[in-house]
């Protein structure tokens, strides 16, 4: 797809994993197009070819990561594709899903076709923003439709964006989209719930500051309980994004087992920390919506990954200046910074659970390209773009906050000891990252261009 030739590069005597398992096979050969060409044991190769030893390091595809927010257009001061691009390679991905979550937002084909052409030769990754369903956009999904994945909806109130406001509104919009052929990507919080929450605990000073009071597990399961109904009412395909919950994963997972199109993804806090941690941390570093649940949510969660349940997982990266989080609780943004760490995040979730790492690097390959739709990325398989990580699992590294590529210069997990963090990476066959920093000119390509 790129129209630059890309070196041919024999990777060998390495340990290959798919994006579903790990391969016997040891080498892997890009061809000039960028794609994958050969993949076996002892591949010879072809003359001019640049070699790569990994001497035994992994090699996996590039990480797809689901959902972030690159604030562009709009709030580049807050990250913009150059610097949230430069993050993700950092963490290892190479194709961003994103959401448009501040004006303008994308409720129109212009609105999309002139963000994907504004961000070729700024974004060092492939990007596949989704659209968003909205009042304006209702008149014209299919137009939009053929440019992003799928569209994105708030059911209840996050950061810069209004909840969807009625159950009629929800059958209204999801029966636009069914008709259109659309998957919806939502957020499922229930703001009447969220609202009694609050009033329930407004008079304590302790616990008002707790935000897993505030936004509850009831509003997460109630929303995703009421999305779910109304979906397969009006016929439609959902995802629901960053779940937090056991119970609201088990209740995708059922009506997914009856045969209706309805998945979900989680998120890498949710299998990583839990709400007396985030609540113990500094300057509103864990505030995030959904708000981070207790020990249950968390092994329930990372069970259902191991399981091959909950085969997708995305960052929700939603960068911020550190002065903006460090501000009082009720002050202070939702989101934080974190697809500078996607892989040695998922690495610490496998071992968490005590789990081979597959399963949950198949999260953020293989099953969020599946869950999507989006060709050639997640596999190392012939004919694959040949986006690639290199990586020593067994390297680790106390996480610093001055070394992270993207704008805002900070984490939460800042001081936490990870292992497997990308050595190198490659965007279509051309070396895009190595030793903590980018390398070469942004060669990121929108994947859903008309
Ligand atoms: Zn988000």
């Amino acid at each position: 797809m790129s129209p630059n030739l890309a070196t041919p590069t024999l990777f060998r005597n390495g340990r290959l994993f798919d994006g579903d398992s790990f391969l016997s096979a040891t080498d892997l050969m890009t061809d000039a197009r960028g794609q994958v060409a050969a993949i076996g044991s002892g591949l010879e190769p072809p003359k001019g070819a640049r070699i790569v030893d990994l001497e035994g390091r992994w090699l996996l595809p590039g990480l797809v990561d689901c959902h972030v927010h690159f604030r562009e257009p709009g709030l580049e001061h807050k990250e913009g594709y150059a610097f949230g691009s430069s993050g993700a390679l950092h963490g290892g991905v190479t194709t961003v899903c994103e959401i448009q979550n501040n004006p303008p937002l994308m409720s129109s084909p212009e609105a999309m076709a002139t963000k994907l052409e504004n961000l070729r030769g700024v974004s060092r990754v492939d990007y596949a923003p989704y659209g968003s369903l909205v009042e304006n956009s209702l008149g014209c999904l299919a137009e939009i439709g053929e440019m992003c994945p799928a569209v994105k909806v708030f059911l209840g109130g996050s950061t810069g964006s209004g909840g969807i406001g009625s159950e009629d509104n929800m059958r209204r919009w999801f029966t636009a989209a069914a008709a259109a052929g659309l998957k919806v990507v939502a957020h499922c919080e229930d703001d009447a719930i969220m609202a009694a929450a609050a009033a329930k605990i407004s008079g304590d000073s302790e616990l008002n500051t707790r935000h897993d009071l505030h936004r509850t597990r009831e509003a997460e399961v109630q929303s995703i309980k009421d999305a779910i109904r109304v979906a397969i009412e009006v016929g439609l395909a959902l995802h629901v994004f960053h779940v937090s919950t056991h119970e609201g994963a088990e209740l995708i997972a059922e009506a997914a087992a009856q045969g209706h199109p309805i998945t979900c993804s989680t998120g890498t806090q949710y299998l990583l920390i839990t709400a007396d941690i985030a609540h113990q941390a500094k300057q509103n570093r864990f505030k995030v919506n959904p708000a981070i649940k207790y020990e249950e949510d968390r092994a329930g969660l990372g069970k259902m990954v191991m399981e091959g349940r909950l085969p997708v997982v995305g960052t929700d990266h939603a960068p911020h200046p550190l002065e903006h989080k460090d501000r009082p609780y009720k002050k202070a943004p939702s989101g934080f910074p974190s697809i500078d760490l996607l892989l040695p995040m998922i690495f610490a979730a496998a071992d968490l659970n005590n789990s081979n790492p597959a399963p949950f690097l198949h999260a953020v390959t293989a099953g969020p390209a599946r869950e999507f739709g989006i060709a050639g990325k997640g596999k190392l398989e012939i004919g694959a773009d040949a986006d690639l990580i290199i990586v020593d699992p067994d390297a680790k590294r106390v996480v610093d906050e001055a070394d992270l590529l993207s704008r805002s210069g900070w984490s939460p997990f800042h001081g936490f000891e990870f292992r497997g963090f990308p050595q190198q990476v490659y965007l279509r066959g051309e070396q895009v990252f190595a030793d903590g920093k980018v390398v070469g000119p942004p060669r990121g390509e929108p994947l859903f261009a008309k």
